[in-house]
């Protein structure tokens, strides 16, 4: 054959290029070559291939014809290999696109989080294992030999170290056959095989207002496709319970898997116990707190089909599913669900995508669902369900407010009368208390007596706040840590530096003060800071070791303490301060929530709001228990303002160590805007925080009226205004930070 004919630039060649998707920021997939020894790979097949100078691994990409082919097929690099994982199912990689092109994202860049365990793209470390084999002509027999023999399998494989524990003998033993042919060696993967749930454990009887609303989702998992319901209970109705009827559901298929994503997994011990009462093992468990040989394990067995039921946090969406059958997202309205750097998504959102490609029933679960999921389901898009009641005796707790003006605490304590009054009956009956304050720290200021000077990051525009059990001053920005200095900084003054306002920790010495007999526990995640010592001080509580619970928001999420039946919320007003957006949606939740800890069994629970301004709308919804009011003002404030959901708001950050740069590309884009009906440019204007690790941060607000169009407009007007060098800009679709 002459050269010619090899030409690979053929026509009839061209089905030898393939498109990989490589899980970096380029523009889109690479074209690379098939060598013609390999068999054609179906979209979705992980390859390896070369890279400038290195190889990296990618995954075959359905392309749209009319892109791609520039180079010739000759000038492209072949693929080195197929990776001996199943392949992409198709409904992922069209939420890899899906989600890419929503958020302005590179589909690279997407794909990253769905190959995000490197380690589980090669082999798997093996282990050899021994299996009894026929005892060999001549074998010297002793009791250590024979007591191994007898403890070897002939199916079940055993390491060297377990068999010979179990033997009681030493591995030496075990060597000693396996050299003389009495024990098999096999290589058997580290990996071991998850347990599969048991579908044969009764699960809870359930109310009237449960059964319907559980099989209203078991009735759709059975029937297959895509619906998403909004599960709307109220805290302590049950929601767990009813949600799990669906995974029930879902399981009895073989095959298929189901995903539950929660806000924060490290904190859910008790979530992970209740699954296990119900199915007999522990789930999948997914959250970037979990050492790499569990990722791995976790994320091959998604892959292969093997794992049935994960729960993880917002990357959990990302995993490699084969078949999913069901999708839930519990505590849907929890704002940990926004992803703030990387890829800026919205997992409550993307997991109703993905349930749309998976053609899958997905259940957004809360107490005080989003105002997003409120308006789909009051516009049909989504079904409700409702639970009204307390499961079994326990119902809401009462709520009063402390007006702080008339009740206003020394200087320098925070606990009203009236809350240490209602503190000392509940502690006098023998129950716990819980006062909230969503302050991580002692106190949020240091400020210096003599010369005015206040504590700041020098890296950051924030104060350094203090931390007094560690002894040091924390900027909550950029971690920064520092010694509590005894003199003032600025002019040295010893001991005229005092702390301004209140923090968990001071509030716990407060309480100390007040109750000294009392067992205090602070939760904040300075206390909490792995999944097991979460746990413990979970349990304890939960077991009545505690008498105060000194917490911020983490304390909020999902605990059920039988025992406690009094929450002071200590600044009621704290989360309406910034203003933005959703200030008050939010504060409304995360005080439902907290309240919802209180009085969740036989017992009768009581809220004690203390706030300056009593009759604020949040407050007033709180007191009279009239969330749907609430929720309906905020929502026809939004509809006027064309707010979201109605409307719908980019934002886009400048960052960069030069405030001259970072200013004149902001300038360039703001002189780039184009002239729409319906949309506004805001800005640039300094970010509220405007410095951060030492970079100077701008911020522009794109607001349209229109929910549609929005990720086109903001593409071309970015590319209209030429980049600065050395400045940084992030785009967020659908923003809900706005600092
Ligand atoms: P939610 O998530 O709505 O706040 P949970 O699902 O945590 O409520 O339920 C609150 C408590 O009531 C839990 O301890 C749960 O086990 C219990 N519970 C709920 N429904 C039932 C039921 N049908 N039978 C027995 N216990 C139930
Ligand atoms: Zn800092």
């Amino acid at each position: 054959m002459n050269q010619q004919a090899m030409d690979l630039g053929e026509p009839s060649q061209e089905h030898l290029r393939l498109s990989v998707l490589l899980p970096l920021p380029l523009k889109g997939p690479l074209d690379y070559r098939l060598p013609e020894d390999m068999p054609v790979p179906a979209p979705g097949t992980l390859v390896r291939v070369p890279l400038s100078g290195r190889t990296a691994v990618g995954v075959v990409w359905p392309t749209d014809e009319a892109n791609g082919k520039t180079l010739p097929l000759s000038k492209l690099k072949p693929i080195e290999s197929v990776l001996a994982l199943p392949p992409m199912v198709d409904d992922l990689m069209k939420f890899v696109d899906w989600v890419a092109a929503y958020t302005l994202s590179s589909q690279g860049a997407v794909l990253r989080m769905c190959l995000s365990v490197p380690a589980a793209l090669g082999d798997v470390p093996v282990k050899t294992h021994y299996l009894k084999a026929d005892v060999p002509d001549g074998l010297r027999m002793t009791d250590a030999r024979q007591a191994a023999l007898e403890t070897a399998s002939i199916d079940s494989p055993m390491t060297a170290t377990v068999l010979s524990e179990c033997a009681g003998v030493s591995t030496a033993v075990v060597q000693g056959l396996a050299k003389a042919g009495a024990l098999t060696p096999v290589e058997v993967s580290v990996d071991a095989p998850f347990a599969q749930p048991d579908m044969n454990i009764e699960g809870p009887e359930l109310s009237d207002e449960q059964t319907m609303a559980a099989e209203a989702i078991a009735g759709q998992v059975w029937q297959g496709g895509f619906k998403p319901f909004l599960l709307d209970g109220i805290t302590g109705s049950g929601k767990t319970e009813v949600y799990f009827e669906g995974l029930v559901e879902a399981l009895k298929e073989p095959g298929t898997q189901v995903l539950v994503l929660v806000p924060e997994i490290a904190l859910t011990a008790q979530w992970l116990s209740r699954f296990e009462a119900r199915f007999g093992v522990t789930p999948v468990v997914w959250h970037s707190g979990i050492g790499m040989a569990q990722r791995r394990r976790a994320w091959r067995a998604v892959a292969s089909g093997e794992a049935r039921v994960v729960v993880g946090a917002r990357s959990a969406l990302f995993m490699p599913f084969k078949q999913l059958a069901f999708i839930t997202v519990d505590e849907e309205h929890d704002p940990s669900f926004k992803q703030e750097d990387g890829v800026l998504y919205h997992a409550r959102d993307m997991a109703v995508v993905r349930a749309k490609f998976a053609e899958c029933p997905i259940v957004l679960a809360s107490a005080t669902p989003s105002l997003e999921t409120l308006i789909n389901a009051n516009d049909g898009k989504y079904e409700k369900l409702m639970l009204r009641e307390r499961f079994g005796a326990a119902v809401l707790p009462d709520m009063q407010a402390v007006d702080m003006r008339s009740e206003a605490p020394v200087a320098g304590s925070w606990i009203a009368p009236s809350l240490k009054d209602a503190m000392e009956a509940t502690l006098a009956a023998g129950e716990q208390v819980m006062l909230f304050l969503n302050r991580r720290g002692y106190a949020p200021l240091t400020l210096c007596r003599t010369c005015g000077h206040r504590v700041e990051c020098p890296n950051c525009s924030a104060w350094l706040v203090e931390h007094r059990f560690k002894r040091e001053l924390q900027c909550h920005q950029c971690g920064l840590t520092r010694p509590t200095p005894e003199a003032c900084p600025e002019c040295n003054t010893e001991d005229a530096l005092v702390a301004c306002g209140p923090g968990a920790e001071r509030l716990f010495e407060e309480a100390k003060s007040l109750f000294p007999e009392a067992r205090i526990s602070v939760m904040t995640s300075d206390t909490m800071t792995n999944p097991r010592q979460t746990a413990q001080m979970v349990e304890q509580i939960a077991a009545g070791a505690v008498d105060i619970v000194v917490g911020t928001q983490i304390v909020t999420k999902g605990y059920h303490f039988p025992n406690l039946t009094l929450v002071g919320v200590v600044d009621a007003d704290l989360g309406l301060r910034g203003g933005d957006l959703r200030a008050g949606e939010r504060t409304y939740q995360q005080l439902v929530q907290v309240a919802g800890r209180a009085g969740r069994a036989e017992k009768p629970g009581r809220v004690l709001l203390q706030t300056y301004e009593p009759e604020h709308p949040v407050v007033q919804a709180l007191l009279s228990g009239d969330g749907d009011t609430f929720m309906q003002a905020e929502r026809d404030s939004r509809e006027r303002h064309a707010m979201p959901p109605f409307g719908q708001l980019a934002a886009l950050v400048l960052s960069g160590p030069e405030l001259r740069d970072v200013l004149e590309y902001g300038r360039r884009l703001a002189a780039a805007a184009p002239a729409l009906e319906g949309v506004q440019f805001l800005g640039p204007a300094p970010a509220p925080l405007a410095r951060i690790r030492g970079l100077h941060r701008m911020r522009m607000l794109v607001h349209s009226a229109k929910r549609s169009g929005l990720q086109r407009l903001v593409r071309e007007w970015v590319r209209a205004a030429k980049p600065e060098r050395g400045v940084k800009l992030k785009i967020d679709i659908d923003p809900h930070s706005f600092l």
